[in-house]
């Protein structure tokens, strides 16, 4: 008997444990309370289950999915550190995985989070930021139609903090 209770005491230990590593983990990686319910495994090993209903319905995969308080909200970590105001293309990037969480779930993300090395913005998905959004890809889609197109500006800073960086061929 005493074994069994031995054998009990150290699990609820172990899930003490766990539960107190974890959400050490989240607040080290700057996310907000709830539950991570989806994880780029680049970043935190082995997300739950809902990751796949959600996640598979997203063309662009933001670095996490937390649930709060009935709400999905996608949270985009950035390894350098934080301009006074994050830059718009990182904006523009949130916002759009704001679209593709309310597509996806019906439900529409109230805010995004940008984690940058230093700092974290929480910002509010608005009516006006999505129909910048939506202006911004009606534009790309309208030049994706051309054979070229040619960057606009010789400034380099502008292509660090753009969210197309990653798949621009002109960046500086
Ligand atoms: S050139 Fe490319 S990386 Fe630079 S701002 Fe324009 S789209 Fe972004």
């Amino acid at each position: 008997m005493t074994g069994l209770w031995i054998a009990a005491l150290a699990a609820l230990l172990l899930a003490g444990l766990l539960l107190w590593w974890g959400g050490r983990q989240q607040r080290a990686a700057g996310l907000p309370r709830g539950r991570v319910i989806y994880a780029d495994p680049k970043l935190w090993g082995r997300p739950e289950k809902p990751f796949y209903a959600v996640a598979s319905a997203l063309t662009g995969k933001p670095d996490y999915l937390v649930a709060e308080g009935g709400k999905i909200i996608p949270v985009e970590v950035k390894s350098s550190r934080a301009p006074n105001e994050p830059y718009e293309g990182h904006l523009l990037q949130l916002f759009a995985y704001c679209l593709l969480v309310e597509r996806a779930t019906g439900q529409r993300p109230p805010y995004g989070i940008l984690r940058y090395r230093d700092r974290t913005f929480a910002v509010d998905y608005t009516p006006e930021w999505e129909q910048r959004l939506l202006d911004e890809l009606d534009t790309m889609r309208a030049l994706e139609k051309r054979a070229s197109v040619d960057r606009s500006h010789e400034d380099p800073a502008r292509c660090r903090g753009c969210g197309f960086r990653s798949v621009c061929d002109q960046k500086l």
